[in-house]
């Protein structure tokens, strides 16, 4: 039997991991999501406002060498997965790769971290009548994203955007500025430094729960050890710390200091991704892996069709003075979003 590499999630991090491997022939390589289509959740917020779609086939974003199964992992065990249709699949490394979101909104709330949420707020959205109040908690980049894109899809409804610090805090004031302007234009009502306890705070029809989401709990439930959310543990190679046959990467792992800060994104995924694949092909060849790292350039922020912000940032991901905005600053992040799935594809330049 030949080597057998599985990847968990076909995600950035699990779609770029697996193509670099399958690239080398080192092993087989099978791909395990539940899902037979890549999912750019990075246009997500669009499709809440029932303005683009967010899903690619996945055959157009994997290596042709790679293989998928549609099944979801229900466990991990000594060299082998469980599958939800009860099927169990050996292995000789692993690439976890599971992502973030899932979870439950409060109290019949919406969120926009997966298809499945962007699909059931879109229909939440169109059931709303004209002057009917949206509520989006959260000032980070999702909850600009998704208000601004509903503000402008439906111009009628009131939109208020709540958070429990200043909005867009990962941005430099500059940038900030530009990102409250843009909300006045838009007629979207900002409470910053407001903690939300539950949705009668609000006196809105509808709430997006644009919080941080959750991981999921594979990891845990396995066995393996992880942070107190639950993001598998593993160290400057993205190996497990507690088997080292299998490496990690993108939102659902925690690294050590040294391979930089993991920001919930892309733009670690796709490296993250890049270097769990490197780490897999070392250990199969026998030799030692080097130590992944991560370095940002920008914060890509889309702030309604036509419009965004681009936020320079150094490689630790702290905001520089350079900021484009407005339509040069759309036309740069569509560009990012598009270099994204080029680079998950191996083709970016
Ligand atoms: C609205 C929105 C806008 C965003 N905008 C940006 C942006 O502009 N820039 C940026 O860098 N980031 C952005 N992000 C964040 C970015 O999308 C995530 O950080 C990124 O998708 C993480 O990649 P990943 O590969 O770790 O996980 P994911 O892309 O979430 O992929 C994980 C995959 O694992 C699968 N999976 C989960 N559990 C199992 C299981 N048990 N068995 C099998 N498969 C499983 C899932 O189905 C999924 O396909 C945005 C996110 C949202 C929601």
């Amino acid at each position: 039997m030949g080597t057998t590499v599985l990847v968990i999630g076909a995600g950035y991090a699990g779609a770029t991991a697996a193509n670099r491997i399958a690239a080398t022939g080192a092993a087989e390589v099978t791909v395990l999501d539940p899902r037979e289509e890549f999912v750019e959740r990075i246009r997500l917020h669009r499709l809440a406002a029932g303005s683009g779609p967010a899903t690619v086939p996945l055959d157009r974003v994997l290596d042709r060498r790679v293989r998928t199964r549609a099944a979801r992992v229900t466990a991990i065990g000594d060299g082998e997965v469980t599958l939800d249709d009860g099927d169990v699949m050996r292995f000789d490394r692993l690439v976890y790769a599971v992502g973030s979101g899932g979870g439950p909104a409060p109290d019949g709330g919406h969120r926009v971290d997966t298809l499945e949420d962007a699909t059931r707020l879109r229909a939440a959205v169109g059931g709303l009548a004209d002057g009917a109040v949206v509520a989006v908690v959260g000032g980070g980049l999702t909850g600009l994203e998704t208000a601004t894109e509903i503000a402008v899809a439906r111009p009628r409804l009131a939109v208020r955007l709540v958070t429990d610090a200043d909005v867009a805090a990962g941005i430099g004031d500059r940038g900030r500025e530009r990102v409250r302007a843009r909300l006045r234009e838009l007629g979207i009502s900002l409470r910053e430094h407001t903690t939300v306890t539950g949705p009668a705070d609000l006196g809105a029809d509808l709430v997006v729960w644009a919080t941080p989401p959750a991981v999921p709990d594979l990891a845990r439930r396995s066995g393996l050890p992880v942070d107190d959310a639950g993001r598998l543990r593993v160290d400057d190679t993205l190996t497990s710390v507690g088997d080292p046959r299998i490496v990690g990467a993108g939102d659902a792992i925690t690294a050590p200091p040294g391979v930089g800060f993991v920001r919930a994104s892309c733009q670690a995924a796709v490296p993250l991704g890049t270097a769990a694949a490197r780490t897999v092909t070392a250990g199969l060849a026998g030799r030692t892996a080097p130590a992944a790292s991560i370095a940002y350039q920008a914060q890509c922020l889309a702030l309604g069709p036509g419009a965004a912000l681009v936020q320079f940032v150094d490689s630790h991901d702290a905001p520089r003075r350079l900021t484009v905005g407005g339509r040069a600053g759309a036309l740069v992040k569509e560009q990012v979003v598009r270099y994204t799935l080029r680079a998950v594809r191996g083709r970016a330049a």
